[in-house]
């Protein structure tokens, strides 16, 4: 959230600082960037490369494929990185074998004065750098991406639209999908009668154009729960198990 102390702040620590703020600077996130609502600081890891040659990664102890980034070459980034900000905050690493990013913890994000994302390269980052800055590893999902920038953009996005003043209206936050626990319920608009390619009429169904609040608002619940119920059982569990220990919706 942005505070007395400034802006939300964003630290991410890159091979390739000149890919940020590409798609955040558009739209809603690039508007709230130039309002100040938050700040990006993409800082060039190869800058802390001490050899002539600039290197910022070497080969695997144990032998395999691949070449690992440095540790002393991390360390140095994240020390600046983390000077260069009033106060601590979360220290992420992206990586495919990290709890998978949720918007319960995308939400607690907003809710703190920024973050500092660390954005791997090759193989990965030597595992002694990650656990001396006690680092936190996150992942976007189950499949591997080729760097950690667009994994970053990923939580970026997520975590900046739930800053105060992104979105134009507040509301429009509260029946997103996860927000309750549930994926969210189909959306329609005119026209009211729309023929598809095949010269079917497809309807609007009629709850929608009642008028009657009440009844619109069951609709909506009722389709969000057949839609988690058949889309991802997991999250239906964790509802039910909630519901049962009295902490449900
Ligand atoms: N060797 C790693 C493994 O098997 O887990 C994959 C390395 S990947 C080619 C290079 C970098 O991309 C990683 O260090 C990480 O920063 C990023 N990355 C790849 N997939 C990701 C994912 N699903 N979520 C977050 N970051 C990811």
């Amino acid at each position: 959230m942005a505070t007395d102390a400034g802006p939300w702040q964003a630290s991410v620590l890159t091979l390739f600082p000149e890919m940020f703020p590409g798609p955040l600077g558009m739209s809603l996130h690039g508007r709230a960037l130039e309002r100040g609502i938050w700040g990006l600081d993409a800082r060039d890891i190869r800058a802390h490369a001490t050899d002539r040659h600039r290197s910022v990664d070497d080969e695997p102890f144990g032998g395999g494929p691949g070449m690992v980034m440095r540790p002393d070459v991390v360390d140095s980034a994240l020390h600046e990185a983390a000077n260069a900000v009033d106060g601590p905050r979360p220290i992420i690493y992206l990586t495919p074998r990290g709890r998978p990013l949720e918007q319960a913890r995308v939400r607690d994000l907003a809710d703190g004065p920024g973050v500092i994302l660390l954005c791997g390269r090759y193989e990965g980052v030597d595992q002694r750098v990650l656990d001396a800055w006690d680092v936190e590893e996150t992942s976007i999902g189950d499949y591997v991406l080729s760097g950690g920038e667009t994994a970053a953009m990923v939580l970026l996005d997520a975590t900046v639209r739930l800053l105060p003043d992104v979105l134009g209206q507040a509301d429009s936050l509260s029946d997103e999908s996860f927000e309750r626990g549930l994926l969210e319920y189909p959306h329609y608009t005119r026209p009211a009668c729309w023929t598809d390619r095949q010269g079917n009429d497809r309807l609007v169904p009629d709850v929608l154009t009642s008028g009657h609040h009440g009844r619109v608002a069951e609709w909506r619940n009722e389709q969000a729960e057949k839609i988690t119920r058949e889309r991802r059982p997991d999250l239906w569990r964790q509802l039910a198990e909630q519901d049962e220990k009295g902490q449900g919706r």
